[in-house]
């Protein structure tokens, strides 16, 4: 074989396990890949030829490798090949001029993980902590319509901090990729620029960081430190309310950085203005930069949102459980990937084809609503036509649905339990009755065991509270409106 050839194998196995490396456990890849290498390239057959010194050898990187090892050839050589694993003695011997040097492919890979320099190092270990998921990068956020903005806004300030949109405040309900995108902006700037100091911290963490001060007395080196830094990151201020000496020291901290031109990224449930138990200079300090929301993203995204998840994990299901997934799960990412893991998992454990009755169990183990024929309830186009009058029959329909989504009776939630759970149902379907049928305060109170107006205002007023309030129930309502309308 010639030089050339040589090298090219060389370069290309090379490849094959820094992918790997992004994969497999790496004590894994030293103690199994150790004499392994491209041997050849097959190329009527197709095959990459991957060879192993012996009988043993190969059984191995069969079972560990060989799944990853097709989808790796796929991707970095050619998708119309597969590989084919072939029996090598020459490869015993450790001068064989086609086996890599695999621990300087594998130190080279370890090293592209953030090496934090030493001042954020002990910052972040001294007071916080390492709190952060390397997993969480710019590079595996997929952007629909919806979350564009948010991303750009983030990639923005992690390029040039400070200096573009200060605050930067990201909103909406959980599930949505606001640590994700925070985080990333961490990963971001450790690689970048190694010289900034940057925290991040979720907002109960913080809260704990200086009540913990506060005791220890510590509370003025606590906040130089903060006010130091070039770049401060908090997830889930919304957790900043009714605390009011965190949220006056945190006041000052922000007009201390913000007066350097240091930046400061926000995340909350709610934008600044619905965050009402803060104080109304917090607020507008919030809203002075850029305020930016992300929406939960359409059908056709969630699919391909899927595909990405299943991609990243190496795996692949059939494009019908896919949209089964998709048609239920409609607000939340991290369900929409716990609905995959579920899957895969039950693969893997049962070493099975899956049915799609697996399907619908993973969509039920998340505590989504769903029938065992596989449909909601009730079907939302038909049902949405049927609602278009203000009669009872339709209403009790809603009832009927919003009962089944719980999973307890219409009898019960049309009287009287007090049950939270029932109790939470039939406030909301009174608020549907006022606001979506038109129904009067009497008319409800009759529906609903005879009671009295004024019960009626009480269970609509507070329903409208616990949906500000209450992340759960809003997003209840919210998987309910858009499976009805
Ligand atoms: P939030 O902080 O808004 O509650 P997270 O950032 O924790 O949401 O996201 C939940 C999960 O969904 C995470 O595993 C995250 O990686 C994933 N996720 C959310 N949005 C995206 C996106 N746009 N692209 C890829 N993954 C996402
Ligand atoms: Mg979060």
């Amino acid at each position: 074989m010639d030089k050339a050839k040589i090298d090219f194998l060389k370069a290309l196995w090379d490849k094959y396990i820094e992918k790997l490396s992004t994969i497999e456990d790496i004590k894994k890849i030293k103690s199994l890949l150790q004499n392994v290498a491209i041997i050849d390239i097959d190329e009527k057959k197709k095959k990459v030829i991957i060879g192993a010194p012996n009988e043993f050898m190969l059984l191995q990187v069969k079972k560990f490798f060989k799944p990853l090892l097709e989808e790796i050839t796929k991707e970095l050589y050619n998708p119309a090949f597969g590989i084919s694993l072939k029996v090598d003695p020459s490869l015993n011997d450790k001068k064989n001029p086609l086996l890599i040097d695999l621990k300087k492919v594998l130190k080279t890979q370890q090293k592209e993980v953030p090496i934090l320099d030493q001042q954020t190092k002990k910052i972040l270990t001294d007071y916080f902590g390492i709190l952060f998921n390397p997993k969480y990068k710019f590079e595996n956020f997929i952007v629909w319509a919806n979350n564009q903005l948010a991303f750009s806004a983030a990639q923005a300030v992690a390029q040039k901090p400070g200096q573009v949109y200060n605050p930067l405040f990201i909103y909406w309900d959980v599930g949505l990729g606001k640590t994700h995108l925070l985080q990333a902006i961490w990963n971001y700037t450790l690689k970048n620029h190694p010289d900034k100091t940057i925290v991040y911290l979720p907002t109960t963490k913080f809260i704990d960081k200086i009540i913990e001060a506060i005791k220890g007395n510590k509370l003025s080196s606590l906040i130089k430190k903060l006010e130091g830094l070039d770049i401060l990151i908090l997830d889930d201020i919304q957790f900043l309310a009714e605390k009011e000496k965190t949220q006056e020291i945190f006041h000052n901290i922000f007009n201390e950085l913000y007066l350097k031109r240091k930046q400061i990224i926000l995340s909350s449930d709610r934008p600044p203005r619905d965050l009402s138990s803060l104080e109304a200079r917090l607020r507008s300090r919030f809203a002075m930069g850029l305020v930016v929301d992300i929406k939960p993203p359409d059908f056709e995204t969630r699919i391909a949102i899927l595909k990405q998840k299943l991609a990243e994990k190496w795996e692949d299901l059939p494009m019908e459980f896919l949209e089964i997934i998709a048609k239920h799960i409609t607000t939340n990412i991290r369900e929409l990937e716990g609905a995959l893991n579920h899957l895969i998992t039950v693969k893997k454990l049962q070493k099975r084809e899956l049915t799609k009755d697996d399907v619908y169990n993973a969509i039920k183990t998340l505590g989504i609503p769903i029938n065992s024929n596989g449909q909601t309830p009730i079907q939302s186009a038909t049902f949405a036509q049927s609602l278009n009058t203000t009669n009872e029959k339709s209403f009790s329909k809603l009832v009927d649905f919003i009962a089944n989504y719980y999973s307890i009776s219409p009898q019960d939630i049309r009287w009287d339990s007090r049950k939270k759970e029932i109790s939470i149902a039939r406030q909301m379907l009174m608020y549907l009755a006022k606001n979506r049928f038109g129904w009067t305060l009497e008319k409800i109170g009759d529906y609903f065991g005879g009671k009295n107006h004024s019960s009626v205002i009480y269970s609509i007023n507070n329903f409208q509270k616990l949906l500000k309030r209450d992340p759960k129930i809003a997003k209840d309502r919210e998987v309910i409106n858009n499976h009805l309308w």
